[in-house]
């Protein structure tokens, strides 16, 4: 339950005055749909109006604020001409200039003979100066009234600036005074005010400089924020951590069988990260390990052999992907090691229905199945376990606190792995996974092809489709991938569709195509075609096809590669060079390209390294691009950039640590401030596991 003192902050921003239904479809677009969201949307800029200088002493081009005498209004009665109003003081004479103007409004504010301020840009125009709409006019006892410097808000179309600016100081004026949870050396080490103190510094900035992220109250505001988003972590580590678990050590005469009937021998990492999955599953507490391996490495083999030493302990364990594709993929690699272990494995998602449901339902419940591979399926109600010793999460890039909870859950002493294909810095780790054990896996299987890979205009297609008809002719598999966002999906899909009818124009029958709309049965014969024959050219969409294991597969073609984000790009790319036969990856653009964009390109032609490939890309687009979709699923922050506040998410970590090892339960003195601070950034998804823990 959100405490009570943050109500007036989670109230829809209609409740604010003077935003309507109108003007909170557009704040909603802007910053989001509560009074809170406006706090976390600060000033881009400021205006100053302090100079205040006489008439002919006013620089052009400048924004002033002048006390002048209204001597007379000029109506441009019918005319096209603008409405003027001509005013002085004792040095000179500015110009008033309105278009479209509301002539009984003017002569209310402006009335003749009376002395008023008014603040604008001053310019000078044909011999005259003079200002077009002042922002402010008020009379001189009201002087007070005018901010000396106004924040300038970032913007949106059908939003005027003084709307924003009066619904974010109502917002501000609802922000109480909340009970502090910073600790206090911390605050006084960094010379931070209160949060309630930074808040309003940060949105009434005085100079530039204030405008820059590393002031005391923008690194205060992106601290609060990186202290929620590890706190919430943390408190998930420690939730699946305090609840007993089980030692679990198998006896190796499973794992032993399967690794007789690999061909080939485990990598170094493999091991390595095997013996330390090992170590946590043996232990009474639960393991909470991250299993990190760029796309290739071999992740499933150890997802695997980890699930095997639960089976050989007499327990059950759980894969699951975040899709079906995934999930079938998995099943095929775990089906097969399963029978050389002698074990029952199942696969279980959205699609297995009636009796084939029922049954894998009841020898999950009964043990007699001791494998299952799955979707979020998975995590239904009717699925109920004999002895659930080991969860395995397959994240890819769509990282979901919840579903390691939920499918943790479904057993009383669940150890829990995540595997995550995604290269990102250690930075960014820390904000996805927040202080997780981690096993890499560094090394790559032996015997992978460095892949060819080129950068290509689209104009050079003919090229290209010459290239592919050659390797076709040698026995190639071909993947042809279109990209397709959610924000054009409809234009997307009619261009992979396009393409696709243009493929099978020159390919015959051998080319296929799958994207997400298409019913499973239908994307499952398309990926047996391509994995079995006949189909040899598979044209797909970026959505489904990560992950997907087809190890003959030699070239790929990516359409419109600077769409894609580099991470996307290389784990895309990690499809192929998993045969025998040198691959090829050819990038197409659509010119012309951006500096950047051409930059990006290069790094994916010049390097395979993951990891590198990663920090180039928070470098050349900044952490919240750093996926390139908002499908990625990485957190995003409001106020902090982790490109600037590095230091500060190191300092949330360690703080974060400490804070749960000596009050877990978030129940001593600072517990109750920092739950406020859980609900401010709404991390209550993980509060709420406070009081069930
Ligand atoms: P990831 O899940 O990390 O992307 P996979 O586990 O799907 O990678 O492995 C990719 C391919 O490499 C699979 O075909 C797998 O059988 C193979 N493989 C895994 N480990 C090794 C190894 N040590 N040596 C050679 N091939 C391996
Ligand atoms: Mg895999």
């Amino acid at each position: 339950m959100r405490p009570e003192v943050l109500y007036p902050l989670f109230a829809p921003v209609t409740a604010l005055p003077g935003v309507g239904p109108r003007i909170a479809a557009v704040i909603e677009r802007l910053a989001g749909s509560h009074v809170v969201d406006l706090l976390w949307h600060l000033p881009s800029g400021l205006i100053d109006r302090r100079y205040a200088p006489k008439v002919a002493e006013a620089r052009p081009g400048a924004i002033a604020t002048l006390t002048v005498h209204v001597e007379r209004h000029d109506p441009a009665a019918g005319s096209r001409r603008p409405y003027r109003v001509r005013c002085s003081d004792e040095t000179g004479r500015i110009i008033l200039v309105f278009f479209h103007a509301r002539a009984d409004y003017l002569q209310q504010v402006l009335p003749e003979g009376e002395v008023r301020v008014v603040s604008g840009k001053v310019e000078h125009f044909s011999n005259q100066i003079q200002m077009v709409h002042p922002d402010h006019i008020a009379p001189p006892g009201e002087l007070a009234k005018l901010k000396a410097v106004e924040p300038v808000y970032p913007l949106t179309a059908g939003l005027a600036p003084k709307s924003l600016a009066k619904a974010i100081d109502a917002a501000l004026d609802r922000a109480p005074e909340l009970s502090e949870w910073g600790d206090s050396t911390l605050l006084a080490r960094q010379r931070w005010a209160s949060w309630r103190e930074s808040l309003a510094a940060a949105h009434a900035p005085e100079r530039e400089a204030d405008l820059d992220p590393l002031t005391p109250a923008r690194s205060r505001l992106a601290y609060d924020e990186l202290l929620a988003n590890q706190l919430a972590l943390a408190l998930v580590r420690v939730r699946l951590r305090r609840l007993p678990g089980t030692s679990i050590r198998g006896d190796g005469r499973l794992r032993g069988r399967v690794v007789a009937a690999l061909d080939f021998t485990l990598t170094g990492s493999q091991r390595r990260a095997l013996l330390e999955i090992e170590k946590d599953m043996a232990t009474e507490t639960r393991m909470v390990r991250l299993l990190q391996g760029d796309v290739g490495s071999g992740k499933t083999v150890v997802a695997v052999l980890a699930m095997l030493n639960a089976v050989e302990a007499d327990a059950q364990a759980v894969l699951m992907a975040p899709t079906e594709i995934l999930a079938r993929q998995h099943f095929a690699i775990v089906l097969r090691l399963a029978e050389a272990a002698g074990v029952e494995a199942a696969l279980l998602t959205g699609r297995e229905k009636g009796k084939a449901r029922r049954s894998i339902l009841a020898g999950l419940a009964s043990g007699t199945v001791q494998l299952v591979v799955g979707t979020h399926a998975l995590l239904q109600e009717t699925v109920d376990f004999q002895r659930l010793a080991l969860a395995v999460v397959d994240e890819q890039h769509r990282f979901g606190v919840h579903q390691r909870l939920e499918i943790a859950a479904k057993g009383r002493a669940v150890d829990v792995l995540v595997m995550t294909a995604t290269p990102i810095p250690r930075t960014l780790m820390l904000t996805a996974y927040g202080d997780m054990d981690v096993s890499r896996l560094t090394e790559k299987p032996a015997g992978r092809k460095p892949i060819d890979t080129r950068v290509l205009p689209l104009a050079r297609l003919d090229k290209v489709v010459g290239a592919v008809r050659r390797a076709l002719d040698s026995g190639a598999k071909v993947f042809w991938i279109c990209p397709l966002v959610e924000e054009s999906e409809a234009s997307d899909l009619a261009a992979a569709e396009a393409r696709f009818a243009h493929l099978r124009e020159l390919f015959g029958e051998s080319v296929g195509l799958v994207h997400g709309r298409m019913k499973g049965a239908d994307k499952d014969a398309v990926m047996a075609g391509f994995t079995e024959g006949p189909i040899t050219v598979l044209v797909a969409t970026t959505v489904i096809e990560v992950g997907v294991d087809v190890t003959d597969a030699t070239v790929m073609v990516i359409e419109q590669a600077e769409r894609f984000g580099l991470a996307q790009l290389h784990q895309m790319r990690g499809r192929i060079g998993r045969a025998d036969k040198p691959s090829t990856c050819l990038l197409l653009y659509a010119p012309p390209l951006t500096e950047n964009a051409r930059a990006r390109l290069g790094i994916l032609r010049d390097t395979d390294d993951g990891f590198r490939i990663a920090e180039e890309d928070l470098r050349l687009r900044g952490a919240g691009e750093l996926l390139g979709t908002r499908q990625s699923g990485l957190p995003q922050f409001r106020l902090a950039d982790l490109a600037l506040h590095a230091d500060l998410l190191a300092i949330a970590r360690d703080e974060a640590r400490l804070i749960l090892e000596r009050d877990p339960r978030l129940e001593g003195p600072r517990g109750g401030p920092l739950r406020l601070l859980l609900y401010l950034f709404e991390r209550d998804a993980t509060a709420g596991f406070l009081r069930s823990g």
